[in-house]
């Protein structure tokens, strides 16, 4: 980059955010001035002293500690009490050299697949204003989608980064368990949460993953002694290509499989039998597991309804060992299963989710409305497997179905993340960044 390039960087992402902010929604803190220093400050760099993220525009989900800001997780219930330190992923994109710019828009504490359940009200999608983003780390892929931001780092405990990838048209990895640390990120689930990616196309998600898992030299995410291979052996999950998917979003999976035909890949179809029974047995883990970090949050009484019917759920399931037993074996069967599948290929494939981004209701996307266990959550129903049984997950933008972009989901084994990545580059059909951000449909 040129001399005094980050700064010019920067103040064009300042400018889109003031056009497109008002309406979008996706950031809740932007910090201009400390954006417009840090920029200065990479300018003078010498060229070898630049990181691998040298000039990068992040922005980070609001769950996630940055020094002097309030971890508010947009939720009212927050004291307003800032982070003393950054958490480490966020230490590592600056030493990476990235410009962290904004804390980003969330639905409140993590819960919910719209963000609309933020204190800040709801983000749009940049596809379609008045469609969801997804979420929870919606702001997270509204902003790279915009244009605003070029990479994002949000949290994925049941999808929470790969749906809102998916609805954006943006790529969103949850890695393996382990290879990001959730040091400084407010808990949900620890069993499920991870730490995950979201950016506008693969090679600046590999750049991330290397650079947040602590391996800062180098461009690429290959860990010692686990050579990708290429082409790969794909699996199509029977159960995740039929219903509740819509028609555009299995068209465009189908299309994603031929592409990996053509790319050289062996495609097998298999079973997870369990998968439709996933996410059931996800609300009752997680809202029971949820307990000891949550409910302080809704005790306060000032957090919003989704919250407290997570916590409600998970106090009444305290008292109803045989539900709780009954979710275990899914999730036990669930590995088996998984591994099973696995055993045949490197990589399963399905959709992301069962839609593209769904309108918010006709009244306006209220709390109660998304709270609706019918509505949001139940698109949350194929990623939820790879949290509860512990493996790497990335959504690919494949294509557009009735102008909105549809995400091909690619799960591997654990500790397989370089292998995931090449594999989805044979599913990658680049969806542009939006024609122009926010029409209304
Ligand atoms: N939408 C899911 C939920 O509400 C997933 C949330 C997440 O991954 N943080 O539980």
């Amino acid at each position: 980059m040129p001399v005094g390039s980050v700064e010019r960087v920067v103040r064009a992402r300042l400018a889109l955010v003031e056009a497109l902010e008002p309406r979008l929604r996706s950031l809740v803190h932007v910090d201009a001035a400390g954006a417009l220093a840090r920029a200065a400050e990479l300018d003078a760099l010498p060229e070898a002293a630049r990181g691998p993220l040298h000039g990068l525009v992040a922005v980070v989900k609001d769950n996630i500690d940055v020094a002097g800001q309030p971890t508010a997780c947009c939720s009212p219930a927050h004291d307003g009490r800032a982070a003393a330190r950054d958490a480490p992923v966020v230490a590592r994109l600056k030493e990476a050299g990235a410009v962290v710019f904004s804390r980003a828009n969330m639905d409140e504490l993590a819960m919910g697949a719209s963000t609309a359940t933020s204190c800040h009200g709801p983000t749009h999608n940049p596809w379609a204003y008045g469609h969801s983003p997804g979420g929870s780390s919606g702001g997270c892929a509204a902003a790279v989608a915009a244009g605003i931001a070029d990479l994002a780092v949000g949290t994925d405990t049941g999808g929470s980064v790969r749906e809102p990838a998916s609805q954006c048209g943006v790529v969103g990895l949850a890695p393996s368990p382990g290879l990001l640390p959730v040091a400084g990120v407010v808990p949900f689930d620890p069993s499920c949460d991870r730490v995950g990616v979201i950016a506008g196309d693969l090679a600046t998600t590999a750049r991330a993953l290397a650079v947040l898992a602590g391996r800062v030299p180098g461009l690429t995410t290959d860990p010692p002694g686990a050579p990708p291979r290429r082409p790969s052996r794909v699996g199509v999950v029977r159960e995740l290509m039929g219903p509740p998917n819509r028609p555009g979003v299995v068209a465009a999976a189908r299309a994603a499989v031929e592409r990996c035909r053509t790319g050289g890949a062996d495609v097998v179809e298999v079973s997870v039998p369990d998968a439709p029974r996933a996410l059931d047995a996800y609300l009752v883990l997680t809202s029971l597991a949820c307990l000891p970090h949550l409910e302080p949050w809704v005790d306060t009484g000032r957090s919003g309804a989704e919250v407290v019917r997570r916590v409600a759920l998970g106090r009444a399931l305290a008292e109803d060992p045989d539900r709780v037993a009954a979710a275990a074996a899914v999730r036990d069967r669930l590995r088996a299963q998984t591994a099973a599948a696995l055993a045949r290929c490197d990589v399963l494939l399905s959709p992301t989710m069962p839609t593209t981004a769904p309108a918010f209701p006709p009244e306006g996307p209220t709390d109660a409305a998304v709270a609706d266990p019918a509505l949001a959550p139940y698109t949350d129903c194929w990623t939820v497997v790879a949290n509860l049984v512990g493996l790497p997950a990335v959504s690919v933008p494949a294509g557009l179905a009735d102008g909105l972009p549809v995400g091909v989901m690619l799960t591997g084994a654990a500790g397989s993340d370089p292998v995931l990545l090449h594999a989805a580059a044979l599913v990658e059909d680049p969806t542009p960044l939006p024609a122009e951000v926010g029409a209304d449909r």
